[in-house]
């Protein structure tokens, strides 16, 4: 999926503010923050969505799960974060490369809003 525009990004052919990096994973600040901190991790393997995951990358997945929380406290979040996974149209996924969003700092509302 050369095309991609995660997979561009993680690739260095468009800039981004690179968090971390690794052969695997990439991470980088969201160019429209919705906290202080907020940044995303993806794998390099390209993904269109959660979706998408197979028993395959499980390894891959788990090693993103347990980086997730070490990158968290790298950018400051001592206190805590939310974790988002956007997940086709109907999850409000906009950006068709698996992501993690990494969100903390300031006041974090509730995840869903209730009537
Ligand atoms: P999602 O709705 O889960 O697919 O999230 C996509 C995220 O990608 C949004 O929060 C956007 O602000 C972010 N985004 C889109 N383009 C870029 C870019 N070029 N660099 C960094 N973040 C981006
Ligand atoms: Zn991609």
């Amino acid at each position: 999926m050369s095309d991609c525009l995660f997979c561009k990004i993680s690739r260095g052919e468009i800039p981004s503010r690179k968090v971390y990096e690794d052969d695997e994973v990439y991470a980088f600040h969201d160019i429209n923050p919705v906290a202080p901190v907020h940044f995303m991790l993806i794998p390099k393997l390209h993904l269109d969505s959660l979706a998408q995951a197979e028993q395959q990358h499980a390894a891959l997945l788990g090693k993103m799960m347990t980086l997730a929380p070490r990158l968290a406290l790298e950018q400051g979040l001592s206190n805590g974060f939310r974790t988002v996974i956007n997940t086709g149209k109907g999850g409000g996924q906009e950006v068709f490369h698996l992501h993690i969003h990494i969100i903390g700092g300031g006041n974090i509302p509730p995840m869903v809003k209730r009537d």
